[in-house]
């Protein structure tokens, strides 16, 4: 048992320091939760004063306007006793109502809300009384505790004409019913603060939730970079043995005596090493592109002369196939900023493609100039494609699948390297294409101005 609970302080311990986010939210939880406490509590406290001392001074009022009439005539305490049955029935609270005579020995009730103890000693403790003889003018609040409720008792002398103290008024008013009131109050707040509290919780454990996913996606990232280290590594090992392979297949070729059949299987394998070879150098192309390893080393280019020299090597090919091969450049064509070698292998991609994808017919490089655009168009009569098959046309390993390309080879990634390549040199490529009639592909750079 503690072994499993040191292995789970430990694992506990181990995820905050790997992500110390997790202390700075549970302490701002808790802060949160202890403000909504604190802040409810000294409402609450805020409310209760609040309305206590209205009560206060509710009951004193009433006993300064009443006072005024004992004052004036004592001796008439049936309209007194009827004054405190009206104004004790207005005042629900009010629990008892004393008109108190000092009659020299003691203190007598004159007139009560209580016809009973009218005529009887008056039990209220003599320092009350005491009290009002620093300001016999004003009322006196006390809080007291009658048949186990709070109740305040106020007080305030009654004086003659001369200013002598001659008896009181005292009242009772009982808390109890305020009580239950600020008790169902603190009980709602307590209600609305724990849904608080729940609240904060959940959002804390989404929270906790959100950094579990934080660490995930730190440990893909750190997957992939292995993954693309892993792919660029293992591309790079291959390209040894397979330059071997094909070494030793152009030697095989100048061997003396090899019938036929020995040239023609020597001439697959040369074929699949170099099928094999074309593969390897795409991922690693992609690999570099993903990475923002390829290097690219922009120059003045003569985009005419290149264009040229790589449709004459693909007139040759397409002949072989029974195309006719036009190369067309309209007017002079300024020189663009590019990479040599990658513009090569761009403008390579997409005639190869051309010719790879067509089975009669024509294809055309057209290559022309206008505002602040050189413009490469490849255009062929070939398979074609359907809007459908063009939608993710320049995505990673994608190939269009049907009856007309089953037996083109292709890894699908072409476009993809072509695309980036071409957006990394400025410059922008999009295809036209229908299906069953030929596609065009346009390739542009911005023209380097002078
Ligand atoms: P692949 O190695 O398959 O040729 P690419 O990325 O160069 O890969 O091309 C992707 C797909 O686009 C190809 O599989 C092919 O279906 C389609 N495609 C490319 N160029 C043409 C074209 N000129 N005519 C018809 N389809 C083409």
């Amino acid at each position: 048992m503690p072994n499993i609970f040191q292995a789970n302080l430990g694992r506990g311990i181990e995820l905050i320091r790997r992500n110390p986010q997790i202390l700075y939210t549970v302490f701002l939880g808790a802060i949160i939760i202890a403000s909504f406490i604190f802040i409810s509590q000294l409402f609450l406290d805020i409310v209760v004063e609040t309305q206590e001392r209205f009560e206060k001074h509710r009951l004193s009022s009433m006993h300064d306007a009443f006072v005024e009439l004992a004052q004036r005539d004592i001796s008439d305490t049936q309209f007194l006793s009827d004054t405190i049955s009206e104004l004790a029935g207005r005042n629900e609270t009010i629990t008892s109502f004393r008109v108190i005579q000092d009659n020299g020995t003691d203190n007598i009730i004159i007139a009560s809300l209580d016809q009973d103890e009218i005529n009887t000693p008056d039990d209220t403790s003599e320092h009350i009384y005491q009290t009002t003889y620093i300001d016999p003018d004003s009322s006196f609040s006390f809080e007291i505790i009658r048949n186990g409720d709070r109740a305040f008792q106020v007080v305030r002398a009654i004086v003659d004409t001369d200013g002598d103290v001659i008896g009181w008024v005292s009242t009772i008013s009982s808390l109890s019913q305020f009580d239950q009131i600020t008790k169902e109050n603190i009980r709602t707040a307590y209600i609305v603060l724990f849904g608080i509290v729940v609240v904060i919780i959940f959002l804390f454990i989404r929270h906790a939730r959100i950094i579990d996913y934080t660490t995930l996606y730190k440990r893909l990232k750190e997957v992939d970079t292995m993954k693309d280290d892993f792919v660029s590594m293992a591309s790079h090992e291959l390209r040894s043995p397979l330059t071997v392979i094909r070494g030793y297949a152009d030697l095989l070729k100048g061997v003396d005596g090899l019938t036929e059949k020995d040239k023609e299987n020597i001439r697959r394998i040369d074929l699949a090493a170099q099928d094999l070879d074309g593969l390897v150098a795409d991922i690693l192309d992609v690999s570099r592109l993903q990475q923002g390893r390829l290097e690219f080393r922009m120059a003045d280019v003569d985009i005419a002369e290149r264009v040229k020299e790589i449709s004459e090597s693909f007139a040759l090919t397409s002949k072989q196939k029974g195309l006719s091969f036009v190369y067309k450049p309209e007017g002079t064509i300024p020189h663009v900023h590019a990479d040599p070698d990658r513009l090569r292998q761009v403008l390579v991609n997409i005639i190869g493609n051309a010719v790879k994808y067509t089975q009669k017919g024509e294809v055309s490089v057209k290559l022309s100039a206008s505002g602040e655009q050189v413009t490469v168009r490849v255009s062929d009569s070939g398979i074609g494609m359907s809007e459908e098959e063009r939608k993710n046309l320049f995505g990673k390993f994608y190939r269009i699948q049907n009856e007309e390309t089953k037996d083109i080879k292709g890894t699908g990634l072409g476009l993809w390297i072509t695309k980036q390549i071409v957006e990394k040199m400025n410059g922008k490529i999009s295809v036209e294409s229908i299906k069953g009639v030929g596609s065009h592909f346009i390739v542009t750079f911005p023209k380097i101005q002078g």
